[in-house]
């Protein structure tokens, strides 16, 4: 028969061993932002339970036209660590990291990335969809790795696992990408988007891709941008229209309506689904658009 006393001592030592056996508790994650969905998605799929992400544009939500609120201000002045796109998507958060007061450092994800430029009205655009490009996607995801070391750098181990399982997952993505878009015929890889958000993906895979909106949602397509496209359409025999998920569908619809090309469905470019949507994650984003592609160009 155990004593009352060795009792006491046994539970003490089991309830001793379950508080060391959980060693990422709730108080002692690291806190850090992400400004967008799918940078979020990078940053969870690297930080794992070691980090607390708080995104400020959510599924659906557009970077590139954003007002922060003053609960995006605390997030940020909570932060270890900000992680921005970069390349000028985020022309909001300059005043956000100021208006914090945060000391945080920020890790720009695209760092090594070879940036794109194009042509808008005579001037040249840095184009800020690196992620469209999933080699572009294994640059974020080191830079952000060597972010979280720098900032926690007890969790280098952890961190590093992780960053490289992840990097296993989007080699395999590559390949299914590149496999889809390979089996469309090439004179049907040319499709029309509501923003120039596709650049990098036309470029890796070879897709062309055209907007009557440029790289930026700020500005909308005029009149002429839309008959543009129209006649373009019809000349070129552009087979299908796509829509986006954070824009608004009507002007594709009135586009396919008047130039006769297919509504090829909706194509995430800027940001996630959510959890109930068909592109909760970056991975299954790009699942969804290759679908879309497939779906309407090789019909
Ligand atoms: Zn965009």
């Amino acid at each position: 028969m155990p004593t009352r006393r060795s009792l006491l001592a046994a539970s003490l030592a089991a309830g001793f061993a379950a508080f060391v056996a959980t060693p990422a508790m709730a108080q002692t994650k690291l806190p850090v932002v992400a400004t967008m969905s799918i940078l979020g998605d990078f940053v969870k799929n690297v930080g794992g339970d070691r980090v607390e992400v708080a995104t400020l544009v959510g599924p659906n939500g557009d970077a590139h036209v954003y007002t922060p609120t003053p609960a995006d201000a605390k997030k940020v002045a909570a932060a270890k660590v900000v992680f921005v796109n970069g390349l000028g998507l985020e022309g909001w958060m300059t005043r956000l990291i100021k208006a914090s007061g945060t000391k945080a450092p920020t890790v720009t994800a695209t760092d090594g990335v070879k940036s794109r430029k194009m042509e808008e009205e005579g001037r040249q655009i840095t184009d800020p969809h690196a992620w469209q490009d999933v080699s572009n996607a294994k640059i974020y995801v080191a830079d952000i790795r060597d972010g979280l070391i720098a900032a926690d750098p007890a969790g280098k181990s952890t961190y590093e696992a992780n960053a490289t399982a992840y990097l296993a997952k989007l080699d395999e993505l590559q390949k299914e990408v590149k496999a889809a878009i390979g089996k469309i015929p090439a004179d049907r890889r040319r499709i029309i988007t509501t923003h120039d958000a596709f650049g990098y993906f036309g470029a890796a895979y070879g897709m062309e891709f055209i907007s009557p909106e440029g790289v930026s949602t700020e500005t909308e397509a005029s009149a002429k941008d839309v008959a543009k496209i129209i006649s373009q359409i019809k000349k070129q025999k552009i087979p299908a229209v796509f829509m986006e998920n954070i824009s608004d569908p009507r002007m594709m619809q009135q586009i396919a309506k008047e130039s006769g090309a297919k509504i090829g469905g909706t194509l995430f470019s800027d940001a996630l689904s959510d959890e109930k949507g068909p592109a909760p994650t970056y991975i299954d984003m790009m699942h969804n658009n290759i679908r879309q592609f497939s779906a309407a160009l090789m019909s």
